[in-house]
């Protein structure tokens, strides 16, 4: 069978592809999953369609060139053939983001029909199986047809898996799918009608156009300022090293990323303007452009850095060039400056598995960085990442806990050194996770206040203390307890609204105002100052009270008790300790107290564990004493009993 074959179609499909094949290679495109399979797809479909053209011509000249060639030819037309619908497949199925057992059933699935083409194609030459030559004729072999039921069933897959990924794939693709299958099967059909005139590649360069045109453009990727890849690009080329090592192993598995934080970053703006700031990022990105090399680099935020290194013992030379780097000064002439930076390495598979572990163990090592001053590198350690575990625990206990209520509230008497008996209680939060045991407040009160669920906390031991007040407390004067202390964080002091979340607790309790007392650290009176004289000035007036806690810690000194109505002052328990083993401290103390006493605002000392130390403090002018001596935190039913016996005790006493 001679036929006349018109090629047209598949002539004006190349160019497409050529150029779509162009511009793809030459527009900087981050590689992943997608611009992998896609990259392989297009040179596939073109070489296809070049086969298929040349097949065309050779057949149509069969008189002057040798059989072998044009077997050859066919044959590679052949193999590209279901290559392509394979590689289309391919595409769609990378969409789908899948993972573990499933992903692995898809591909077995998917390659299936295409391993048995090939098959077939590969034998065809010996059995005649799609074609066969005889004289150098071209004729259709048994299993033509089989060419046909391959591409019907990549359709049915390439919907069944759309489908079946419904939730993952978004609707672009899943229109793609839909428009290239119908646009395909009208082309087969047509084929099969009018088989003189070649349209194979019709089909693969619209699905290549509608794919590249939906394809994310690269330049969402890059950062406008430095040029280099943004945070997009980043998690993007992260994702797709933690995909790739798991499942192709494309890539080797180890990898480290360098992370390098500029550190007081606003100071820049403001020291040289925005655009020598930027003209010294751009510095920065190139020079780690050419320590990392392309597509490794990244200018994720505003003052952060990151470099992906591909071998760990490289990482080493690339972390300590940056850091010679940055011993010395950027910019240019007079706008010269040194950057102060924080560094992080951390090592994959070691130290994460996931994208979120990536970021929350980079913000941990970050964190420590900075903690440790100038120039520091941190470098993830199983010490750190011991304590990054912890705290992650510790965090999800707290959250834990707050969902199912599980905090409880101890009570730790507050003793009168006048009147010689317990006056007053402070409500001291307690942890206990099924998992974790018994967790300190000065470990999760912390982190608490930094993830802000220490306001949810603050709401659950506020409610407890005035339930507890109502039940126990009112209702029983010969107790003795005038007020309760609640601790109030941070966070709690900065939000606008602390009154209207305090009030209606106490209201609804039937609680005077007059029997709370508010505790709180310089660290509120620091943060917002102007906020804390309004609260104290809203609350001080329904009769709330505030006492100045861990008074002497920090940097905590006279100057607020001028400027803040404080009614109490609390020493820390440190410097009191301070206080029996080190003279200086004695000095420092009896001073304060003294001033404190001046001032005459009642004195609470925490801390204090034996008689002797009461003694000392009493002879010292101090009004009221917290510490084990008089009495541990307490569950509540506990504490109401060392109350009455303790008082009652005094009085026999008196
Ligand atoms: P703080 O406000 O300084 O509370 C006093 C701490 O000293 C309590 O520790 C108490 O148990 C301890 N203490 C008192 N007397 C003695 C003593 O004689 N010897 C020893 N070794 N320790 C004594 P705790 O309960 O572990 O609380 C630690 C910190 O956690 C508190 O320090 C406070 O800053 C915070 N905290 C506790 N409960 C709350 C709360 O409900 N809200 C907020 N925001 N913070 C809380
Ligand atoms: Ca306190
Ligand atoms: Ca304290």
């Amino acid at each position: 069978m001679r036929v006349q074959y018109n090629y047209d179609f598949e002539i004006a499909s190349l160019i497409v592809m050529v150029i779509v094949f162009l511009h793809f290679a030459f527009v900087r495109q981050f590689p992943s999953d997608k611009t992998r399979v896609f990259g392989m797809l297009i040179l596939s479909c073109m070489f296809e369609c070049i086969f298929n053209i040349a097949s065309c011509i050779g057949l149509a000249n069969a008189a002057h060139i040798p059989q072998i060639v044009n077997e050859v030819v066919t044959f590679a037309f052949f193999v590209f053939e279901g290559l392509s619908s394979y590689l289309i497949f391919c595409y769609f199925a990378v969409q789908g983001e899948m993972r573990g057992n499933s992903k692995r059933l898809v591909w077995i699935l998917g390659t299936l029909p295409f391993a048995l083409f090939e098959i077939f194609a590969i034998l065809t030459p010996f059995i005649g199986f799609f074609y066969y030559f005889w004289d150098g004729v071209y004729y259709q072999g048994f299993g033509a047809n089989f060419g046909y039921w391959y591409v019907i069933c990549y359709f049915v897959l390439n919907l069944a898996y759309i489908a079946f990924r419904r939730k993952v794939i978004g609707k672009r693709m899943k229109l793609i799918v839909l428009i290239y299958t119908a646009v395909a099967v009208a082309m087969i059909a047509m084929q099969y009608r009018v088989r003189g005139i070649l349209m194979t590649s019709v089909g693969n360069t619209i699905v290549l156009l509608m794919i590249y045109l939906a394809m994310q453009n690269p330049n969402e990727m890059i950062d406008a300022v430095t040029d280099i890849g943004n945070e997009s690009a980043l998690m993007q080329q992260i994702k797709s090293r933690l995909r790739q090592t798991k499942g192709l192993k494309l890539h080797t598995a180890e990898f480290a990323v360098i992370t390098v934080r500029i550190r007081k970053m606003h100071h820049l703006n403001a020291l040289l303007g925005i655009e020598n700031r930027n003209a010294i990022l751009q510095d920065i990105g190139s020079f780690l452009y050419k320590l990392g090399g392309k597509f490794h680099v990244f200018h994720n935020s505003g003052d952060m850095f990151t470099v992906i290194v591909d071998s760990v013992d490289r990482s080493r030379e690339i972390r300590d060039q940056i850091y010679d780097r940055f011993q010395k000064d950027w910019g240019v002439q007079q706008n010269r400056i040194v950057l102060d930076i924080a560094m992080a390495v951390q090592y994959y598979p070691g130290d994460f598995k996931t994208v979120p572990d990536y970021i929350g163990l980079r913000n941990f090592l970050l964190e420590e960085a900075e903690r440790a001053g100038a120039d520091a590198v941190v470098e993830s350690s199983s010490e750190l990442a011991d304590k990054f575990q912890r705290r992650n625990k510790v965090e999800l206990a707290v959250a834990k806990a707050i969902r199912e209520q599980k905090f409880q509230v101890y009570y730790q008497p507050i003793y009168s050194l006048k009147e010689k008996r317990i006056v007053s209680l402070e409500a001291l939060v307690r942890l206990c996770d099924e998992e974790l045991g018994f967790i300190s407040p000065d470990e999760f009160i912390p982190l608490a206040e930094r993830d802000g669920s220490i306001i949810s906390i603050g709401a659950i031991v506020l409610e407890e203390c005035c339930r507890f007040l109502a039940h126990h407390v009112l209702s029983n004067a010969s107790l003795g307890i005038r007020t309760i202390q609640v601790n109030l964080s941070v966070a709690q002091c900065m939000r606008q609204d602390l009154a209207e979340t305090i009030l209606p607790v106490l209201e609804k309790y039937h609680i005077p105002p007059s029997m709370i007392a508010l505790e709180v650290t310089e660290g509120a009176a620091i943060t917002t100052p102007e906020q804390m004289q309004r609260h104290m000035k809203e609350l001080g007036e329904m009769g709330i009270t505030f006492a100045m806690d861990d008074y002497g810690s920090g940097n905590a000194n006279c100057s607020y008790l001028i400027r803040f109505p404080f009614r109490e002052v609390k020493i820390d328990k440190e410097i009191v300790w301070a206080y029996f083993d080190n003279p200086a401290a004695q000095v420092v103390l009896e001073n304060e107290i003294r001033t404190i006493r001046k001032l005459q605002i009642p004195l609470v000392v925490e801390g204090i564990e034996k008689i002797e130390q009461s003694q000392i403090m009493e002879q010292l002018g101090v009004d009221y004493i917290q510490g084990y001596y008089y009495g541990k935190p307490m569950p509540e039913q506990a504490c109401l009993r060392h109350v009455r016996q303790f008082n009652a005790a005094a009085e026999n006493y008196a």
